[in-house]
């Protein structure tokens, strides 16, 4: 495929650990196997949740499994002034506004609601277009956003959001100054010019909103593949909160092969005493999302492992 782009965008919020890294290999694979290329980004976007260490650690891991990326790393923490300008833009097209609404008021508001239909915000600020001398956020309004918003995910299949009634005008700035996730995401990808992102499923329900902002600020939509969770025998996720222990680095190989069994290639057994790129390079060779599909078990959120 021509112009294929990919990228990997960790939060530096901790180490690697198995489902953090399969991702990784995901989106390399998927790149590599359309002869593409695969850009790392930081998304340090939110230091109260950062661990310091953490981004070069997780640098020096994908080193060490062999996954090596094109150009340079991005850090989100140094193009504050990109998102800043498409805040300023969004603001003077009205489609964002000042919020000053307090958390409370806003649970209040959420449980007085007993109608699916009520959006999640109740508009209040929709009309604060000046920005008020008391500490604010800034919201994307949702308000002409009648229709749903939908991808079609290369794994998920067709997904859809209405944003009024599912989302509600959704924070882009915080009230701590800090950008959004959804904000920053859309403008790096856009700049970078990824064509296509492959990512955990968690951030399947985030994709409308991207989407959505993708509309507003006349930029190109990706293609999306979102891999199913990883789950260990108990069904839960591998995460910080369930204590997946972060990978090491010793032992590379047979960590890379079970990566790529786990997600339903069938790496030949000696291949394991190989280093991690001649791992890669048979991946990249029989690379395909539908071995994917076919190793859910459950479905295909899901991949179940014994860890
Ligand atoms: N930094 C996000 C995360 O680690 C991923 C962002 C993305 O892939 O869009 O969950
Ligand atoms: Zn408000």
């Amino acid at each position: 495929m021509l112009n294929y782009i990919g990228r990997f965008a960790p939060s530096p919020s901790g180490p690697l650990h198995f489902g953090s890294l399969l991702t990784a290999v995901a989106s390399y694979l998927d790149a590599k196997h359309n002869d593409g290329s695969w850009l790392v980004r930081m998304d340090d976007l939110d230091p109260p949740r950062e661990i310091p260490g953490a981004a070069d650690n997780i640098l020096s891991t994908l080193d060490a499994y062999g996954l090596h990326w094109d150009g340079e790393i991005t850090y989100q923490s140094q193009r504050h002034d990109l998102y800043e300008a498409a805040v300023q833009s969004l603001l003077t097209n009205n489609q964002a506004f000042y919020c000053t609404c307090s958390r409370k008021q806003l649970a209040e508001y959420s449980s007085q609601q007993d109608q699916p239909t009520h959006s999640p915000y109740p508009g209040t600020c929709r009309e604060q277009h000046t920005p008020p001398n008391i500490p604010f956020s800034i919201r994307l309004t949702t308000e002409g956003a009648h229709q749903p918003v939908c991808i079609n995910d290369k794994l998920q299949g067709r997904f859809c959001q209405n944003l009024i009634t599912d989302v509600g005008d959704f924070i882009i700035k915080r009230k701590d100054l800090l950008y959004a996730y959804h904000l920053a995401a859309v403008i790096d990808d856009h700049w970078q010019k990824i064509s296509h992102i492959v990512r955990g499923i968690d951030l399947l329900d985030s994709t409308p909103r991207q989407t959505h902002l993708q509309q507003l600020l006349g930029y190109n939509t990706p293609h999306y593949a979102h891999l199913p969770v990883v789950v260990n025998e108990q069904g839960q996720k591998l995460s910080k909160q369930t204590f997946a222990k972060a990978i090491e680095t010793t032992q590379c190989s047979r960590v890379l092969w079970t990566a790529l069994s786990t997600l339903g290639l069938k790496p030949p057994t000696l291949l394991q005493h190989e280093p991690p790129e001649a791992i890669l390079k048979w991946g990249t060779l029989s690379w395909s999302t539908k071995a994917i599909i076919n190793v859910t078990r459950i479905n295909s959120t899901q991949i179940t492992i014994d860890v």
